[in-house]
């Protein structure tokens, strides 16, 4: 079998203008990706997603396009789709960064291979290591303390049981923010915080007493990226665990982060870490050094968020006290694949059939 064609397709959708994010990296009111077509001569095809945010990654809708059609199609078309080592090694060779752009491809491999061994992706994982249902916080943006409720209000009636509320801009505001939302949903109701690296070190300390007598289960990416000193240096302060976002990338930076005592948890997702692959391999690392991993979430289509699914079902250390953020589809109010995923008592469920059981509506 052998590639014959790869396609990017821009697509945009609209986020849900009630739930809207707003947080210390900006706001998310729209999204504008790439769903990938992998063709081959033996009429299959496979499908990704290049789920770019350039505030995010220094990615964008057209840096994807053109990195994809002037190069990395090139590298593709011609070979053996089933060879995904080979395959994404040379990408990585010809490219630096860009991993949203990386892992639409990637994706797109480990769903043709799905489909054409006739198995869903985490079985090319190596296997399920638990059930298809994976639970969900929902994200809860920096808004006022009355729209933070009334957000939280609209995850509870979805069937969620726990949120993150964004704080990481002023530290006051972000209290009276998470308290609102505390003392509206109740205990039973787990509630984490993600700074977005918005705070300072001394920020972060003056928020830790509150944090901690609202009964806060995680305070994710409280400093700016690459500030493992500075959060080696707040756990020594505080028991809430803390998960680190935008400092982990790579299997570097997780390294780094783990030789530095950083973190209790990393958040990990194949779009962030060039593949679902590499998010394995990250979950390994993590593994090796006893910490759990989160699914984080760049606001996946249904796509992106199938190959989270097969990675949260497949990975060694997926975190049971925290949460997990496999909820882009949640906030746009079209779909474009022909199934939509589903979400079920506060899970995210993970699609049924091959490759990653999920097919992309072609206009
Ligand atoms: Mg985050």
């Amino acid at each position: 079998m052998k590639i014959t064609a790869v396609n990017a397709i821009p697509t945009s959708l609209v986020v849900n203008p009630k739930l809207a994010i707003v947080s210390a990296a900006g706001a998310h009111p729209e999204s504008h990706y790439l769903a990938i077509t992998v063709q081959t001569d033996e009429g299959l095809v496979g499908y990704g997603e290049a789920t770019v945010a350039p505030g995010w990654s220094g990615e964008s809708q057209g840096t994807a396009l053109v990195l994809i059609q002037q190069m990395l199609a090139h590298a593709l078309i011609g070979s053996d789709p089933l060879q995904t080592n080979m395959l994404v090694d040379r990408i990585d060779r010809m490219l630096i960064g860009n991993p949203f752009t990386k892992a639409a491809l990637e994706i797109a491999l480990l769903d043709l291979k799905g489909k054409a061994l006739g198995l869903p992706v985490y079985m090319l994982l190596g296997g399920a290591r638990r059930q298809g249902k994976i639970p969900l916080k929902f994200s809860i943006g920096a808004f006022s303390p009355k729209e933070a409720v009334r957000i939280a209000k609209h995850a509870a009636n979805l069937g969620l049981r726990a949120a993150k509320v964004k704080v990481g801009l002023v530290v006051e505001d972000d209290i009276a923010r998470v308290q609102a939302v505390r003392s509206e949903m109740g205990d039973d109701f787990r509630l984490a915080v993600d700074a977005n690296s918005g705070w300072t070190e001394a920020d972060a300390v003056r928020a830790l007493p509150a944090l901690e007598r609202l009964g806060v289960n995680a305070i994710e990416q409280p400093l700016r990226r690459g500030d493992f000193r500075g959060c080696y240096r707040l756990r020594q302060r505080t028991h809430i665990p803390l998960m680190l976002d935008e400092s982990v990338f790579t299997r570097q930076d997780a390294i780094e982060a783990i030789r530095e005592d950083a973190c209790d948890f990393i958040s990990v997702y194949p779009g962030k870490n060039g593949g679902i692959l590499k998010s394995m391999e990250i979950a390994q690392i993590a593994t090796a050094a006893g910490i759990e991993c989160t699914i984080g979430s760049n606001l996946e289509m249904d796509l992106g968020t199938a190959a989270m699914l097969h990675l949260a079902v497949a990975m060694p250390n997926l975190a049971t006290t925290v949460d997990h953020d496999i909820l882009g589809p949640l906030y746009y109010l079209e779909s474009l694949t022909q199934r939509p995923i589903s979400y079920e008592d506060g899970c995210a469920v993970l699609p049924e059939g091959n490759g990653l059981g999920l097919e992309f509506r072609e206009a």
